[in-house]
């Protein structure tokens, strides 16, 4: 695992990139000047953050907004990063113990006002603290065209030419016009290296798919493309076996790969993948952060990762060549269930935890969206998008229903049996299946009883899944993951919202093995 890898999950709790944070922070850590155009929300502190804490010496951090600098300073300390911040905001005790922390040399980050830059004094005390790196958050304040012109900014480049450092600025402003005064005053005219390509990688193919005989799916989407190198990620180390025993015995060339085998076999593993072609490496999360293989020609995940974050990260090695590249994803209500168990049984704060849960929920969002994948997941990482072509739901719109009266008729099973049970004993109760355990518990007496036999079993899951995947319900962790009603759904059992859901189509046929972009 790289400095950097180990750094976003020690310290900052995250398992994987964001797209485009991994190159800028490589870029930015081995001390080339950078111009980063990141769109809001994308993530671009932790692209000066963890360079900070790859570099020698302090990071300065100029932003124009205190509240969002006292923010950052105040969850670095909370992840146990020694930050400070000059501003006009700070107490006088504030300044001090600053002071204090970089004359000892335990400050890593000092964030400071761009007004603070005008004082005479500021400059001898940069230069005495040792700094390793400058970053630019806001950059196109020097724009004195633009709405946010900052005087002080066009201090910046003197500061940077007195302290001879690297620096890295960013802005989520791309027009051309604001670019060039970026480089003029910030890099002197000497062109930084930029990151302006957007997230997207339009030659990679998304799809998700309810999990129905996932050994069977898996394996069908495969020999669709027998001979083209493939990762298949597993959600344990012991499926990573028996799958790529499975993958073997049906012709393929396959190996398995996960973080218990020994340091010497993984190599070994590696180097076959990255020199031999058409092998299918069957893997935890484990394989990827150094697989540098252009030519992946498509990557399955036979259980649901663990974020939004970490899905694109894993489909994103495939096709780095620009040519076409297949993916897909398998989902279960079961996924679900252990995805939400990892994150309530984890060690991370309650804040951190919550966090978690509204980003698997976003890739909930994702597995069951009802339009373009693409737009919604570029949307999530803060781009504008419009349908893009190249996906399951852009090649066939699904087919949807209004899902709100199915959705309040197994609330009210749900509610009307405590909240104690799971889907299939509740599935049994709506389509009127008259079980031992029914019979025992005296549930063919609800009125709940048979209310859903208008669809079948298979319905039914689908219709629970997707209250999972829109987090209307949640597996009760202390009840052995009896269904519990979250308080989002309260507005459609009052009648208030409704819901619209999508009729599952599980196709087993495979899509063609050669696409034209
Ligand atoms: P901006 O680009 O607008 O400055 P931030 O750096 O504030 O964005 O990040 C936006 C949000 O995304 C923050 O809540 C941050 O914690 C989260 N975030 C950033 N990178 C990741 C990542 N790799 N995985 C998960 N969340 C991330
Ligand atoms: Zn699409």
């Amino acid at each position: 695992m790289s400095g950097a890898a180990t750094l976003l999950r020690d310290v900052f709790g995250f398992d994987a990139f964001r797209p485009g944070q991994e190159e800028i922070i490589h870029t930015v850590a081995t001390g080339c000047n950078t111009l980063a155009i990141m769109p809001t929300g994308g993530g671009k502190s932790l692209c000066f953050q963890i360079p900070a804490l790859m570099r020698e010496g302090v990071t300065v951090v100029i932003s124009p907004l205190i509240a969002l600098m006292r923010d950052q300073v105040r969850a670095l300390r909370a992840a146990g990063v020694e930050a400070g911040a000059l501003t006009s905001g700070n107490t006088e005790e504030e300044t001090t113990e600053v002071w204090q922390a970089l004359e000892a040399g335990r400050l890593r980050l000092l964030y400071i006002a761009p007004e603070r830059l005008a004082a005479g004094s500021s400059l001898g005390m940069l230069r005495r603290i040792g700094v390793g790196l400058i970053a630019v958050d806001e950059a196109h304040c020097v724009s004195q065209w633009g709405h946010d012109f900052r005087p002080d900014y066009l201090r910046i480049g003197e500061l940077r030419r007195a302290l001879n450092v690297p620096l890295a600025a960013f802005t989520a402003t791309a027009d051309a016009e604001t670019r060039d005064e970026i480089v003029e005053k910030l890099f002197d005219g000497q062109p930084p290296q930029t990151f302006l390509q957007g997230f997207d990688r339009p030659n990679i193919h998304m799809a998700f798919a309810a999990k129905d005989n996932p050994r069977a799916q898996i394996m069908a989407f495969a020999a669709a493309r027998k001979g083209q190198s493939g990762i298949v990620y597993c959600g344990t180390r012991a499926k990573t076996e028996t799958l790529a025993r499975a993958l073997l015995d049906a012709g393929h060339s396959a190996c398995a790969y996960h973080g218990g085998m020994e340091a010497e076999a993984r190599r070994i593993v590696e180097g076959r993948f990255s020199s031999e072609d058409g092998l299918i490496v069957v893997a935890t999360v484990a394989f990827g952060m150094g697989v540098d293989k252009p030519d992946i020609r498509w990557v399955a995940h036979a259980d649901l990762p663990k974020s939004i974050e970490g899905y694109y990260q894993e489909i994103g090695r495939a096709g780095r060549d620009g040519a076409p590249a297949e993916t897909l994803t398998l989902f279960g209500p079961d996924d679900i269930r252990l995805r939400r168990t990892q994150i309530d049984e984890g060690l991370a704060p309650p804040e951190r935890r919550m966090a978690d849960h509204g980003r698997l929920n976003a890739l909930l969002g994702l597995a069951e969206a009802l339009e373009c994948r693409r737009a919604t997941l570029l949307r999530y990482f803060g781009e504008q998008a419009t349908p893009c072509g190249n996906c399951d739901l852009c090649d066939t719109p699904p087919e949807t229903f209004d899902g709100t009266e199915a959705v309040r008729k197994a609330l009210s099973a749900i509610l009307r049996t405590g909240e104690s049970f799971g889907s299939g004993h509740l599935i049994d109760i709506l389509t009127g299946t008259a079980t031992d355990k029914v019979r025992q518990r005296g549930h063919e007496a609800l009125p709940t009883f048979g209310v859903g036999r208008d669809m079948d079993k298979r319905g039914w899951q689908g219709v629970f899944r997707q209250m999972m995947g829109h987090d209307l319900i949640r597996p009760d962790r202390e009840r052995h993951g009896a269904l519990v009603m979250t308080e989002t759904a309260r507005p459609i059992l009052r009648g208030e919202e409704g819901v619209t859901l999508r009729r599952d189509t599980i196709d087993h046929t495979p899509r063609p093995a050669v696409r034209a972009l």
